[in-house]
Order: C-alpha cells, then sequence, then structure tokens
C-alpha cells in the first residue's frame, strides 16, 4: 500500500496547484475563480524517491463563514479517515482567516503527521507574510510556492522523512 497524502484547505489557497506541482504534470483543473475542484482527485506520484498518493481536496466557494466552516471540516475529516499525512495550506498572500484557525486546531489534535504550509510565498518579500502564521504555534510550518516551485524540494525531504 502507498502513503496517502492529503492536501486540505481554503478555496483558492493553491491546494490544485501544489497537487500538479507534486504531480510533475497538469491535471487539477486551476482557476483563478475560486474552488474550482468539486470533489476529489486522486493521482499516483511517482517521480520522487519514494511513490505515494496524492489527494486533491475541492469544494465550492461558500456564501457564508459558516458554510465554509462546515465544508473544510467534511474535508478535513475525509482526509483523515482516508490519509496517512495531511497538507494543510494556507495562503500567505491573504493571512491567516479564523476558518484557517479552527481548522489547523482541529488538525493538530490529529495522530497522524500533519504539515502546514504557507503558500504563495514566491520570493523573500513574501517572508514577512510568515510572522501572523508562526503566531498559532506550529511546529511543522513550511513557506512554500507552488506556482514557482519554491520550498517544494523541502516539502519533499519532509514528506520523505514521514514515509
Ligand atoms: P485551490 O482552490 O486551493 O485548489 O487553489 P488553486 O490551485 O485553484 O489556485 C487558486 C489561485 O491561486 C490561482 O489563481 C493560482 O494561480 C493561485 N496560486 C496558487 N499557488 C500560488 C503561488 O504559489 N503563488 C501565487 N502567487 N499564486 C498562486
Ligand atoms: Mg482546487
Amino acid at each position: 500500500m502507498l502513503p496517502v497524502v492529503a492536501i486540505v484547505g481554503r478555496p483558492n489557497v493553491g491546494k490544485s496547484t501544489l497537487f500538479n506541482r507534486l504531480l510533475g504534470q497538469r491535471k487539477a483543473i486551476v482557476e483563478d475563480v475560486p474552488g474550482v475542484t468539486r470533489d476529489r482527485n486522486y493521482a499516483r506520484v511517482d517521480r520522487f524517491d519514494r511513490p505515494f498518493m496524492l489527494i486533491d481536496t475541492g469544494g465550492f466557494e461558500p456564501a457564508s463563514e459558516d458554510r465554509l466552516l462546515t465544508q473544510m471540516r467534511e474535508q478535513s475529516q475525509l482526509a483523515i479517515e482516508e490519509a496517512d499525512i495531511i497538507l494543510l495550506v494556507f495562503d500567505g498572500r491573504e493571512g491567516l482567516t479564523p476558518s484557517d484557525e479552527e481548522v489547523a486546531a482541529m488538525l493538530r489534535r490529529v495522530e497522524k503527521p500533519v504539515l502546514f504550509l504557507v503558500n504563495k510565498i514566491d520570493g523573500d518579500s513574501q517572508e514577512l507574510a510568515l510572522g501572523e502564521f508562526y503566531s498559532l504555534g506550529l511546529d511543522d510550518l513550511l513557506p512554500i510556492s507552488s506556482a514557482h516551485g519554491r520550498g517544494v524540494g523541502e516539502l519533499i525531504d519532509r514528506l520523505h522523512q514521514l514515509m
């Protein structure tokens, strides 16, 4: 059985972009329209030392913060059930939101390894945005740029350590 890695996070944080980046090809639909991946996307990633299954979770852009929370709880629950390793993605450009905090709190109680990724850190100047995420007090916080590949090698190393 291959280890299963699930990507979760709010709509538009860059989950599908990360999925495609790890896959090394374009498969998940990435749109400027937020929340385009409606369902789940599964792919086998075997271009690194150790193969794994990757799940991209989707969701619509909910009308309210309440709906968003419900959706994220369901998405995270699913990842908790199906995955061996969970990647929770934050948006380093938008900053930390209440639903991010809630899901981070939910996932840090889980027995499975969780890596917390701050995406859209495309260059050094965006590193400043990390400060508020460190306030969550998470051990495994990693800045990445799914669009440009920054930090993704480090992410792969961390994944391999957990497999
Ligand atoms: P999802 O809803 O979480 O799957 O997010 P998507 O992967 O569809 O991306 C949402 C938007 O964020 C798209 O416009 C992406 O091009 C953009 N995006 C994703 N990753 C990055 C990144 O690393 N840097 C920047 N600047 N934009 C990104
Ligand atoms: Mg998506």
